[in-house]
């Protein structure tokens, strides 16, 4: 199993997963977004759900929640029988998004920092959006925090 130890820098997770999505994007020919900057910033930090540390959990919870929102919005838009409540909708399933993140947190320490976890989330994505390129964005972007986890290890 690909599993590393870190120090974070949500920072430079956040930045170098933005820049591989406007890369990215420019190379899938996906036009800018809002879905297309949570899935990257989303990406980015969601790793770090088993680390985050009291003070900095804040910021990644407002992150979360603004991301999700974002995500869910699109999705619930994407549903015909939802389309007209997309917006509440999509607040329940931030909110529902931070509950799990503090039931998740203690537990699977380590997990998340593996391809596995990387897959799993391009999954949801591809899963909620149906989109083959952002699926991949968000693989990509997800396993640039791994690998600039490794990187800071190693240093
Ligand atoms: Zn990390």
């Amino acid at each position: 199993m690909f599993i590393l130890i870190e120090r974070v820098n949500w920072p430079a997770h956040v930045i170098a997963s933005l820049a591989l999505a406007l890369l990215l994007s420019y190379f899938l020919q996906i036009p800018l977004s809002p879905v297309l900057f949570a899935i990257a910033i989303l990406a980015g930090i969601a790793a770090d759900v088993d680390y985050a540390e009291s003070k900095a959990f804040k910021l990644f919870c407002a992150i979360t929640f603004a991301s999700v929102l974002v995500l869910a919005r699109q999705f619930f838009s994407l549903q015909q029988q939802f389309a007209n409540y997309a917006i509440p909708l999509a607040i329940l399933s931030a909110f529902a998004a931070i509950g799990s993140v503090f039931l998740f947190k203690p537990k699977h320490r380590g997990i998340t920092h593996s391809l596995f976890a990387a897959l799993a989330f391009a999954a949801i994505i591809f899963a909620l959006l149906n989109d083959w390129k952002l699926a991949s964005i968000a693989f990509a972007c997800y396993s640039t925090h791994l690998l600039l986890d490794l990187e800071l290890k190693l240093t």
